[in-house]
């Protein structure tokens, strides 16, 4: 089976040679970011898109905000960046047009974010992917979140948890839904907590996103846990709108 995904990747770079998706260079015109860990998903033919140049472009100071839940404490969130161009162009290549190895470069961005959380090693720290409604899931095929999620969770001894948060009800695209009242109206009740905290839990919940535009999705989320009786503590993201977030 590996000779013949060895075979079925060298004809496709024959006939469809790898480009940067930001800078179209190929891998024989710049150095290139390397495959990394073992990501669940990704396929034999799957390679990063993205040369070192653009990945350098992206990495910047991670940039801290927060976000108001209904009925608690204000939501941190830590982002990768500010979301650029070239971030949302990046991450669409990977969501809509099927480059799903750009995750590679993607999960270097986060995990060097993460170090600007208020991670306790000490305690159990679990991740929460938001969740995609079931339909987009099966159009797409992934959930960015939980790829992201689970590679963070891979690289330090943080727990992948999917199974809490639930979306119920389809949202439509958070980007196609102008202001920020109509996007905190478009994801109200969009999401549920499939499982009430125990008495004696002690597990801090941090969420994890791809691109933090109005806050407006992640506050839902969080509320959701919340009511669930779970502590939720922060947000991590690739990428967030400055001008939707107070800093924090
Ligand atoms: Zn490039």
């Amino acid at each position: 089976v590996r000779h013949l995904e060895y075979l079925l990747s060298s004809l496709l770079e024959l006939f469809y040679p790898e480009r940067c998706a930001l800078c179209e260079a190929t891998p024989q015109e710049k150095s290139w970011c390397r495959t990394g860990r073992a990501v669940a998903g990704l396929r034999a033919w799957d390679r990063p898109h993205l040369c070192r140049d653009c990945l350098t472009g992206l990495v910047g100071e991670p940039l801290c905000g927060s976000v108001c839940v209904d009925g608690g404490p204000p939501l941190p969130i830590v982002a990768a960046n500010r979301t650029s161009g070239e971030l949302v162009r990046l991450v669409g290549a990977w969501k809509y047009h099927g480059l799903r190895g750009v995750v590679w470069p993607l999960a270097t961005l986060v995990e060097q974010a993460a170090g600007a959380l208020p991670f306790d090693r000490d305690e159990e720290t679990w991740l929460i992917p938001v969740p995609l409604h079931p339909s987009r899931l099966r159009s797409r095929g992934f959930n960015q979140a939980a790829v992201l999620a689970r590679c963070l969770a891979d690289s330090g001894s943080l727990q992948f948890r999917d199974d809490l948060l639930k979306r119920v009800r389809s949202t439509g695209q958070q980007a196609k839904v102008s202001g920020q009242t109509g996007r905190l109206q478009n994801v109200s009740e969009a999401f549920r907590c499939r499982e009430a905290a125990p008495a004696e839990n002690r597990a801090r919940l941090f969420l994890v996103d791809d691109l933090v535009t109005s806050g407006a999705t992640v506050s839902a989320a969080a509320a959701a846990l919340r009511l669930g009786g779970w502590s939720v503590d922060g947000v991590l993201a690739l990428g967030m709108a400055t001008a939707a977030t107070e800093p924090g």
